[in-house]
């Protein structure tokens, strides 16, 4: 990844402050280029080259090599990375092909502060066999979430919120109240009846049930409270307000969030998940970074996929199988002879762009111990998560990350430079503002980093038939991804990483 001090440049707030500000649009590692307002960054050459054979459909050119492989894994994110862990555990011998110079894709982290700084994924709730053979490869050991707090705009953070006794303190209003306790309940007695991950082939009747929008159901308790936090919670980790989301990945999700006093722990790596994703990648014996697939196809013996290098040439894999753990967006510009109702299915998912930005202050901007603040009073960020509060961080200074879904329509901000930076320097207004004159005048620098397609979204009617159709094998191209099952999670995409993997062992042969 290039140096983040290459591409820092100062931005003045709405306040007239001023910051050190680093950018990284579309998760891909920028061009420097100079200019007379100095050093701005823009897309990379890969990045273009994606948009020009993916979006743009320019003819793509004749390969300038063919490279034999076994199985390929297009897509070095958690499900890629998993796939090709598990092919390497079965003795086979996977390539992988990455767009970004850095693989981990929603997994990453990079360096801020002295330390490293998670830039997507922060924690996961279970430990599932697929993490832990990513955990197992990377020798990593995870460790214990420090618990969240939620900032209700009235200067204080409430922790333990779920609480009864700290809900009686915070609530005053029975109704508002007696919603919360209810809800909470109602999840904590699912036991069973808990919305399963990975998604089954065909949702059962109480299942397919749950596959409508979440509002409604959340309104049904009478709580303005629970409102906003689940508006936050569904803005923040399923990529949409309530209205766009389903109640069966609000339920699976939340289900875990009721922290430490309901037994509920979560687990994740100092320096975030992105430590795991650079160490399993080491450790695999053949990982492009730098290549952007562009095309796929196959016939009755092979499966081919044409990559283009960091310096334009077009690399030809020849395998028996391909993992395709790219976003399944893409899947209808990739893959030749995609069935048509697939090719729909695969259009109809829905992504969430995304930023997070990273403020280095001298002064702590949230309480120091908590991992995660849920800033209710703010249209932005919907939380502020603490990497330093983590046991064994340790950094040079204090990092406060700001996580700001956004809507769809606005996905084009993050491709522009200076819409890009002047949405950055408006948010980080609006949080200090909200702070200390002392916790202002501490803030030494920003990093701000944007996805084009951050989230799957778990949209009303994606669970029941537009997913598993979007994630149907097509002969010797199998599907992974965390889209698989329409909804975002280190662990739905490790374990459809691992179940793609043994499919294409399956529809690849004996690898000898
Ligand atoms: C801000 C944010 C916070 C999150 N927080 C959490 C969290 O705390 N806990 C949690 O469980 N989940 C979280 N998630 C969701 C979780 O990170 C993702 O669901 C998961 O990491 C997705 O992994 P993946 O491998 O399926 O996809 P990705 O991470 O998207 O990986 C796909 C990879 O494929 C590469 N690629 C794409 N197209 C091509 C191509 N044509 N050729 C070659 N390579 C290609 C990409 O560069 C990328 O590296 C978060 C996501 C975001 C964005």
């Amino acid at each position: 990844m290039s140096s983040r001090r290459d591409f820092i440049r100062l931005v003045v707030g709405a306040t007239g402050a001023s910051y050190a500000l680093g950018l990284v649009s579309c998760g891909r590692p920028p061009r420097v280029e100079q200019t007379s307002g100095g050093r701005v960054q823009t897309a990379t050459p890969q990045f273009r080259t994606a948009h020009r054979f993916l979006r743009d459909r320019h003819q793509i050119p004749v390969p300038d090599r063919t490279e034999d492989v076994d199985i390929l894994v297009v897509g070095g994110g958690v499900s890629g990375l998993a796939a090709a862990a598990w092919l390497e555990q079965e003795g086979r011998r996977p390539t992988v092909v990455e767009n970004d110079l850095q693989p981990g894709g929603a997994a990453q982290s990079t360096s801020l502060a002295g330390g490293l700084v998670p830039l997507g994924s922060v924690y996961f709730v279970d430990p599932t066999p697929e993490l832990r053979l990513l955990l197992d490869t990377a020798e990593i050991m995870p460790v214990g979430c420090p618990e969240d707090a939620f900032d209700f705009g009235h200067g204080t953070v409430v922790r333990d919120l779920w609480r009864d006794d700290v809900l009686r303190s915070v609530i005053a209003d029975d109704t508002d109240r007696v919603g919360m306790q209810r809800f909470r309940d109602d999840l904590l007695d699912l036991g069973d009846r808990l919305p399963p991950y990975p998604l089954p082939e065909a949702l059962e009747p109480w299942q397919a049930a749950l596959d409508r929008p979440a509002e409604p159901w959340v309104k049904s308790y009478g709580s303005a409270t629970l409102t906003s936090i689940l508006n936050a919670y569904s803005r923040s980790s399923l990529g949409a307000l309530l209205s766009g989301t389903n109640v069966y990945c609000l339920q699976n999700f939340y289900s875990s969030e009721f922290g430490s006093p309901y037994g509920q722990q979560r687990y994740t790596i100092p320096g975030g998940p992105g430590v795991l994703t650079a160490a399993v990648a080491a450790r695999l014996s053949d990982v492009r970074a730098g290549h952007v697939c562009v095309r796929m196809r196959q016939d009755v013996r092979t499966a081919e996929a044409d990559c283009v290098d960091q310096d334009g040439r077009v690399v030809r894999f020849r395998a028996r199988a391909i993992v395709m753990a790219g976003p399944k967006y893409q899947a209808p510009y990739l893959v030749e002879d995609l069935p048509a109702d697939q090719a729909q299915a695969c259009s109809m998912l829905a992504y969430a762009p995304y930023m997070t930005i990273h403020i280095v202050s001298d002064e702590p901007l949230t309480e120091p111990m908590i991992y995660d603040t849920w800033n209710l009073s703010s249209e932005s960020e919907t939380d502020v998560v603490n990497p330093g509060s983590v046991p064994g961080s340790d950094f040079n200074g204090h990092v406060s990350s700001l996580f700001v879904p956004m809507d769809r329509f606005a996905r084009g901000q993050l491709m522009h430079d200076e819409l890009f930076a002047r949405k950055v320097a408006d948010i980080i207004d609006q949080f200090l503002r909200t702070r200390t004159p002392q916790q202002r005048a501490s803030v030494r620098e920003v990093f701000a980093w944007g996805w084009g397609h951050g989230l799957v979204i778990p949209t009303p009617g994606s669970h029941s038939g537009i997913a598993q159709r979007a994630a149907r094998q097509h002969g010797r191209i199998v599907f992974a991804n965390a889209d698989c099952d329409a909804a975002p999670a280190m662990e739905g995409a490790a374990s459809h990483g691992v179940r793609a993997a043994g499919k294409a062992v399956l529809v690849g042969g004996d690898g000898g």
